[in-house]
């Protein structure tokens, strides 16, 4: 059966603000979008392609587009792979190898689906035509020219979407940054003015907290876009963070659910569409990030502005920062940044100390981010006053901390974390017998 797809506008420009307005009237499609863990194997990808057999029988006037990650552990191996050949290996060559995880995935899958009579093709990010710039490893989509995808939708069939790569103006493979089939799915979705993008993982939906830390955590029905995006940002993978970001900005229905369990699953919504805002959503945390202080920098001139407009320069992002007094005209200055790009800041530093007239820096690998988010913070004093008594009275206390008005981070030592994560989530968030998930805590 033919689906009923319009012929409107197929040019989805990007995000920032130069957006090239498509047809804001949602089409019959559904993007359907499954993580490495659900096409793991064989078995699962067959599951896979008899989920998306049912949803059509069921729904025939929908077309449905695919989208796939690497299987499960693929993409980790092939970076394992170039590390073990070369200590530094080139980023143009590095996407050519991390693409072909998704390659494998979607043909695999492609095949699974034609056994159960769908009419599917797998398309790259070339033929998906996603383009996107050409910063290597951390491409951002600037385009989707979706029109060979509406071409097969017309005809009833299923294309199948290599996540996580797109292709620069002059041909060559690019891919998204980790979790990035996340932005491929929602990033199409908009191109396709779909109707809703799902995102399929392992687990049902989107939690209070991971539930590899939290044995026992709320399902949450729905997550506001702001909420969720500072989650993923500060540390639940679940979303990639500018896959919640593309939801908000085009409009996108977004929701998550498990492949292997899908009757709940939770919703990305406007804040206005939230039944109950709990002052806490969630706790969330990261292990990869690095602290590094620079110490004993003198105070005359604007040391802070020269030292981060090079760092800005240079594209490192930095998060918590803390100045201290030294006592007469010295200070120190802490900051964090991501782990892997600590030894990029190092190689500045020793550069950039004789310019500050700073003594030393040193770097902290040994910390953990914690964060709780929720839009309730808004209309809540003593959130904080309460989160520091938490963890005072499990003995941890605050390296660094960072507030806006719907977060709140400390950064403490690592060894800490799990019991920090834990503690809040037992102080902020009530878990009702029909929300409640249990799952043996991995660590
Ligand atoms: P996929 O391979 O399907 O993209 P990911 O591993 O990227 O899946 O994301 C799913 C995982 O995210 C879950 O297994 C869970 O451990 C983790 N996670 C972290 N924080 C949360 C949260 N707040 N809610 C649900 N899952 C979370
Ligand atoms: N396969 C890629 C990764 O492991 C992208 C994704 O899974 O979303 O990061
Ligand atoms: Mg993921």
């Amino acid at each position: 059966m033919t689906s009923a797809v319009s012929h409107t506008a197929t040019t989805h420009r990007r995000d920032d603000g130069d957006f090239a307005h498509h047809d804001a009237t949602r089409q019959p499609i559904v993007v359907k979008k499954f993580g490495g863990t659900s096409v793991g194997g064989l078995d699962r990808i067959r599951n896979v392609a008899r989920l998306v057999r049912a949803f059509k029988d069921e729904h025939p006037e929908k077309g449905v587009v695919v989208v796939v990650s690497a299987m499960a552990g693929e993409t980790n191996r092939l970076v394992s792979l170039a590390k073990e050949c070369v200590r530094n290996p080139n980023p143009r060559e590095l996407d050519v190898l991390l693409a072909t995880g998704e390659l494998v995935s979607s043909a695999l899958t492609a095949m699974a689906l034609q056994e159960e009579g769908i009419n599917a093709r797998s398309f790259d990010g070339y033929l998906a035509r996603i383009s996107t710039d050409e910063q290597h490893t951390n491409a951002k989509i600037q385009s989707i020219d979706g029109a060979l995808l509406r071409d097969l939708l017309d005809k009833g069939g299923v294309p199948v979407v290599a996540g996580f790569q797109g292709v620069t103006p002059s041909g060559d493979f690019t891919t998204l940054g980790r979790g990035g089939s996340d932005i491929t799915a929602v990033a199409i979705a908009s191109a396709l003015s779909a109707e809703a993008c799902y995102i399929y993982t392992d687990v049902e939906g989107i939690y209070s907290a991971d539930p590899r830390v939290c044995p026992r955590v709320r399902r949450l029905e729905r997550v506001s876009h702001e909420e969720m995006f500072e989650l993923a940002s500060l540390g639940a993978k679940v979303l990639h963070p500018r896959s919640v970001y593309f939801a908000m900005r085009y409009g996108v229905p977004l929701a998550v659910l498990s492949t292997f369990n899908p009757a709940r699953k939770t919703w990305i919504v406007k804040e206005s569409e939230l039944m109950e805002k709990p002052v806490v959503t969630g706790v969330t945390y990261r292990l990869d990030d690095a602290k590094i202080t620079v110490i004993g920098i003198p105070k005359g001139g604007h040391p802070l502005s020269v030292l981060f407009s090079k760092l800005a320069a240079a594209d490192v992002f930095i998060d918590v920062i803390t100045q201290s007094e030294l006592g007469g005209d010295h200070m120190n200055v802490s900051f964090t940044v991501p782990g892997e790009t600590a030894e990029q800041v190092a190689q500045m530093l020793d550069l950039l100390l004789p310019e500050l007239g700073a003594r030393e820096f040193v770097i902290d690998r040994d910390i953990a981010k914690v964060s709780i988010v929720g839009v309730g913070m808004r209309y809540h004093a003593g959130v904080a006053s309460t989160a520091f008594e938490v963890l005072a009275s499990h003995g941890i206390s605050t390296m660094m901390i960072s507030t806006s008005e719907i977060k709140l981070s400390v950064v403490i030592p690592r060894k800490f974390s799990d019991i920090a994560i834990r503690a809040l989530h037992d102080a902020f968030v009530t878990i009702d017998p029909e929300n409640a998930i249990e799952m043996a805590a991995e660590r």
